[in-house]
């Protein structure tokens, strides 16, 4: 999978990304998406997060907030 070269968050999750701060993500999805509390989904999640954790490009864009 490749991610573009422009990925973009709001400001906490552009922080806890960042930061490398992935359980702490994944908790705060959980607690805005409920759907997200089954296991199979939170695996999937956490999975994709990884990919893109370590295959992602370009500039970091906080949605409503300056290029970083
Ligand atoms: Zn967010």
């Amino acid at each position: 999978m490749l991610f573009d070269a422009f990925w973009a968050a709001c400001e906490v999750c552009h922080r806890l990304i960042e930061d490398g701060q992935w359980a702490r993500l994944l908790r705060r999805h959980e607690r805005l998406n409920p759907t997200a509390m089954d296991p199979l989904v939170a695996i999937e999640t956490a999975a994709l997060w990884q990919q893109f954790d370590q295959r992602r490009i370009g500039q970091a864009v906080r949605i409503g907030g300056a290029v970083s």
